[in-house]
């Protein structure tokens, strides 16, 4: 008899998720079947699920989710590595080429054909998932399932941006936008002894931003860029905020030969004149997601020094209306589905 879960599907892009009664994924060659004790909600769920953003050659129905976390129950033929019972991620990245430039140069989350959880393949939005053992890894007991979830995408995203800003003791470092992936970038440019700039349109979260350690807060706003100026600039700036707006802001703020990494999905195009490139030596790149490697250690952090950011509990069947208010900017912090709050009745 085939074993059954219930999974919150996308049956075509443009719908409604679906909480359904699906077969128990079967691990294949050399991948885990991981029971899910958590997964965290992304605004990529949002797009996916919008149609706006849904991959090409995706199995539909798809189940949604990248954020997840639970126990290796079954191991598929060739995986020994990772024990039954360990506690291991469903992090994005499902696999890569392993031969391309980006991946044999240790940049492999820039693989022009790496695979994702929830949008190439099923995720984690769902009681198993199957996850292939060489790019799944080990949580540490001292991190709790939902608190280690959103560090699966949200918060290695950030440790991304933190790593490429050559940060250091004496250098100045700017967050726009202080959410949830901000507030990881505030904790994690702290760690490495940077003094901290936030940004934020909402006074709320710069209060917030303040007791997660920034040294400095900004009112984002025409007057930013000049005041920042003033404090000494900024040696590098993030941006988490999804406006071209904090441009201006940008160009004032970043002091000669610093680094603006983009994060946050900016469609719309900014005025950049290659004259002041040319002058100031500023550099230019943006980042998403992470490598393993990033993550592992990003992790490991994590259970060493401990990383706050709001969050909110809520079971699978709520899934779907924790979208709409993703969508709708209702969300404090980050959104993670605990499987302890219980499943839909059969
Ligand atoms: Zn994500
Ligand atoms: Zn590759």
């Amino acid at each position: 008899m085939v074993e059954m879960m219930w999974a919150a599907m996308l049956t075509r892009p443009g719908q409604r998720l679906e909480i359904r009664r699906v077969p128990v994924p079967e691990p294949g060659q050399g991948e885990l079947l991981v029971r899910l004790e958590a997964s965290g909600v992304c605004h990529t769920d949002v797009h996916v699920r919008g149609a706006s953003d849904f991959p090409g050659g995706a199995p539909r129905p798809l189940i949604l989710g990248h954020e997840g976390i639970g126990k290796v129950v079954t191991q598929g033929p060739g995986a020994t590595r990772i024990p039954l019972g360990a506690r291991v991620g469903v992090p994005w990245l499902h696999d890569t080429c392993s031969h391309c430039r980006e991946c044999l140069t240790g940049w492999e989350s820039f693989c022009a054909t790496h695979r994702a959880h929830g949008y190439t393949v099923h995720g984690s939005f769902a009681e198993y998932a199957v996850v292939k053992e060489a790019y799944t890894l080990a949580i540490p007991d001292q991190l709790e399932p939902a608190e280690a979830a959103p560090l699966m995408c949200a918060g290695v995203t950030a440790y991304g941006a933190v790593r490429k800003a050559a940060l250091e003791p004496g250098k100045r470092c700017a967050v726009f936008g202080c959410g949830g992936l901000g507030q990881y970038a505030i904790q994690l440019a702290k760690l490495t002894g940077a003094t901290v700039i936030a940004i934020d349109a909402n006074p709320a979260k710069l209060e917030a931003a303040r007791a997660l350690g920034a040294a400095e807060t900004y009112l984002a706003g025409p007057e930013a860029g000049t005041k920042i100026r003033a404090a000494g600039g900024a040696d590098a700036c993030l941006n988490f905020a999804p406006t071209p707006r904090v441009w201006p802001t940008i160009a004032e703020a970043i002091n000669p030969l610093g680094w603006i990494i983009s994060v946050a999905m900016v469609a719309e195009p900014v005025p950049l004149v290659l004259e002041w490139l040319t002058y100031n030596g500023v550099r230019i790149t943006g980042t998403s997601v992470g490598t393993r490697q990033e993550l592992m250690d990003l992790v490991a952090i994590a259970a060493h020094h401990g990383l706050r950011i709001p969050m909110e509990r809520i079971a699978l069947g709520e899934v779907d209306a924790g979208l709409d208010r993703l969508e709708r900017g209702e969300v404090e912090g980050r959104l993670v589905i605990d499987l302890a709050r219980g499943l839909p009745r059969a």
